[in-house]
C-alpha cells in the first residue's frame, strides 16, 4: 500500500516558490469513469517532480517517472513487465471550481493539467501518462502459443487433448491456413486467430 503521490502548491501559488514532490510507488490507484482503476508496478517506481511558477494561476510541471508496468501476455495472461521512463512536461492552471484534476486540450494542441485543490493528488495524472505510453498489447514472448479455447491450458506449457486432434504441422501454421476456408472451420485451433493481436 502507498500513499498517493502528492504536490503542495499552495506556497507556490502564494510566494511563487518551486515546489517539488519525489517519492515511490509500487502501484496508482485513480478513478476512470467512475471506476476505481489500479496500475501495479513490479518494483518501486521513483517519481520526481518540479512545479514552477509561471505567474498568475499557471504553472508549469516536469520531472520523471520510470516504473516497470505489469502487463498481461495477450495470448496466455502471464504477467509480463514492461519498463517505462517517462519524461514529464505538462503546463498546469489552478482552477478552484475543478474537482478532480484532469487534463484539458488548451488551444496551442497542449495537454493542460487543470486542479482545484493546491494539495494536488497527482496519481490520475501519472497513470494517464504510464497508460498513454505503454504499449496497448504485450506478449510475453512473439513466439507465445497461447491458451486452448476449449480447455483453456497454457499452450506453452503442454498439450491438451484437443492439441491432438490437429496434426502437428498445422499448430505451428498461424497463417497458412486461409481464413473462412473449409479447412480452417474444421480447424478447432482456427478460432485462436481471434486471441492473435497484432505485432507492433
Ligand atoms: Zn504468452
Ligand atoms: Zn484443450
Amino acid at each position: 500500500m502507498t500513499d498517493s503521490p502528492r504536490i503542495h502548491l499552495g506556497s507556490l501559488m502564494r510566494t511563487q516558490d518551486d515546489a517539488h514532490a519525489e517519492g515511490e510507488l509500487t502501484e496508482l490507484t485513480y478513478e476512470q469513469g467512475g471506476l476505481p482503476q489500479t496500475l501495479r508496478f513490479a518494483e518501486p517506481a521513483w517519481y520526481d517532480v518540479d512545479v514552477n511558477s509561471l505567474g498568475s494561476q499557471e504553472m508549469y510541471l516536469q520531472g520523471t517517472f520510470e516504473p516497470t508496468l505489469i502487463m498481461e501476455c495477450a495470448r496466455c495472461l502471464r504477467e509480463v513487465h514492461v519498463p517505462l521512463e517517462l519524461k514529464l512536461g505538462t503546463l498546469m492552471r489552478y482552477d478552484p471550481s475543478a474537482d478532480q484534476p484532469y487534463l484539458e486540450e488548451a488551444e496551442s494542441g497542449e495537454e493542460v493539467l487543470v486542479f482545484g485543490d493546491p494539495n494536488l493528488d497527482l496519481s490520475a495524472y501519472l497513470a494517464e501518462t504510464t497508460v498513454l505510453a505503454a504499449p496497448l498489447s504485450v506478449l510475453h514472448d512473439p513466439a507465445c502459443k497461447g491458451l486452448c479455447q476449449v480447455c483453456g491450458q497454457d499452450l506453452n506449457e503442454g498439450t491438451c487433448e484437443h492439441m491432438a486432434q490437429v496434426p502437428v504441422e498445422e499448430i505451428d501454421d498461424d497463417l497458412g491456413i486461409p481464413e473462412g476456408s473449409a479447412h480452417a472451420k474444421q480447424n478447432p485451433f482456427a478460432s485462436l486467430k481471434d486471441l492473435d493481436v497484432p505485432e507492433e
